[in-house]
């Protein structure tokens, strides 16, 4: 369904959707992916992206509607395959250079796992 947007995705996380590079994945289906982040923030950090390329939340359109309102709906599955359900979690999306984006396709973070601090666990 999204074989040609991913195939054009040139960031990290085409690799992962492209299976060149591995990922330590928590959940998949048609449309999205969700797996661990890689360089984790909290005790539990998992990523989840749409298949469809989209760069940021910036990028996003009345198209992408159904497709982010389902991402977003996976999210307390995804949090309770990765661990992280029972006590609450953070859900953070970073959009350009000063939220200090760094992988320019969209993509969700899910922290939990312990109790966090901080209004921005990403700084
Ligand atoms: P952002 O700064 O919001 O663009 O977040 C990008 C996230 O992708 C960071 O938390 C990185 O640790 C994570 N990341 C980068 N490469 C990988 C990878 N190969 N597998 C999993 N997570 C990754």
């Amino acid at each position: 369904m999204y074989e040609q947007d991913i195939q054009s995705n040139e960031t990290i996380f085409g690799k992962i959707l492209r299976g060149e590079i591995p990922c330590n994945k928590v959940y998949e289906d048609e449309h999205i992916l969700a797996f661990h982040d890689i360089s984790p923030a909290a005790k539990v950090h998992a990523l989840v992206i749409p298949k469809k390329l989209i760069s940021s939340v910036n990028e996003a359109s009345e198209d992408d509607l159904t497709l982010l309102g389902h991402l977003q709906t996976k999210i307390p599955e995804i949090a309770k395959l990765a661990g992280c359900d029972k006590h609450g979690y953070r859900v953070i999306t970073n959009v350009g250079p000063n939220a200090g984006q760094e992988v320019f396709h969209v993509h969700y973070h899910i922290l939990g796992g312990e109790k966090l601090s901080g209004l921005n666990p990403m700084l």
